[in-house]
This record gives structure tokens, C-alpha cells and sequence, in this order.
């Protein structure tokens, strides 16, 4: 089996609409998702961006997030074609982990404990294919990368891109 690699926040899990809804719980204005686009994460809210960079470092942050769109069907279809990992460099938000771990076992529940890496650095990722929306992720990866494409990352184009689940089932599927 070939080795598959896939990230969580803004791939598998819904990050992006998860600050437009603190945002909109901290400050009363709903911002579109086409207003983020081709800016730095957090930087497309109009003000603000300092408290906006502490989001995840709250409580709830993680573990109230949705899935995104087509992701748990995808998925659990790819864990019978391929080695698969879910690897989220969870170490940057240390309130995450328990979060994060609470969310996979609630939305993505047949995925083995084994599955699960919270890292710090992706560079000691190894496989054949991996799945990420940050450029660095991918960057220091041996295999074959694939950007899912978020608000943040519209604008480069060194990778392969998969625009949604629906993309990545046809291409892994
Ligand atoms: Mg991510």
C-alpha cells in the first residue's frame, strides 16, 4: 500500500470558517470566505489581527470545528486504498492535542489511534503522497505533494492542487 499523508486544519477540518465564526463572536461582523482569499492566514479580517492570532490558543477552538465538505466520506474510503496518516503539527497549540484527538474520534471514528500523528515539524514526515494547505508543510516532503487549496494559498502555484474532496477522490479513488 502506498503511503498517504493528510493534514487537518484546512484540509480535513473546516480552520478557515472556524475564525470567521470567532470573529464573528468577538466582533459582530461575518466576513466571506472570498474576502480571505489570496491573504496571509488571518490577515483578510478588515482589523483586529492581533486578537485574531490568539483564536486558537482558546479553548473550544479545535474541537468545535466542522468537518470540511466531503472530507469523512473521502477519507474513509482512502483508509482502504492507502497507508494512511493524519499528521497535524498540533504542537504549536498545545491546548490541541486533547481537542484534536476528541474531534478525530467524533468525526472520523475509524481511524486507528496509529493513524494519528501530532508533531511539531513535518520535515520527519515520510510517504508517498501528502495532502497539506501550507506550502512548508509540503516543501520538505519526499513525495509526491498536493496543495488543498484555502483561502490562504490561492496564489501559488508549485504544487498540484486539489481544490476540495471531491478533487481528491478522483484523483486518489
Ligand atoms: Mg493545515
Amino acid at each position: 500500500m502506498k503511503r498517504l499523508i493528510v493534514d487537518m486544519d484546512d484540509v480535513i477540518a473546516d480552520a478557515t470558517g472556524q475564525f470567521i465564526n470567532f470573529y464573528e463572536r468577538e466582533f459582530g461582523v461575518r466576513v466571506t470566505r472570498e474576502s480571505l482569499n489570496h491573504q496571509e492566514e488571518g490577515l483578510g479580517f478588515p482589523n483586529h489581527h492581533d486578537i485574531i492570532q490568539q483564536f486558537p490558543f482558546r479553548e473550544t477552538f479545535f474541537q468545535t470545528m466542522q468537518p470540511n465538505e466531503g472530507s469523512q466520506e473521502i477519507v474513509e474510503k482512502l483508509n482502504k486504498k492507502y497507508e494512511l496518516y493524519i499528521v497535524s503539527a498540533a504542537l504549536e497549540f498545545p491546548q490541541s492535542l486533547s481537542e484534536k484527538l476528541k474531534w478525530l474520534g467524533e468525526h472520523f471514528p475509524f481511524l486507528h489511534w496509529k493513524q494519528i500523528v501530532f508533531c511539531g515539524s513535518k520535515a520527519v514526515v515520510h510517504g508517498d503522497y501528502m495532502i497539506d494547505d501550507l506550502p512548508y508543510n509540503l516543501e520538505t516532503f519526499n513525495g509526491e505533494k498536493f496543495i488543498f487549496s484555502a483561502p490562504h494559498n490561492l496564489h501559488i502555484n508549485t504544487f498540484q492542487r486539489l481544490n476540495n474532496w471531491k478533487e481528491a477522490g478522483e484523483r486518489f479513488l
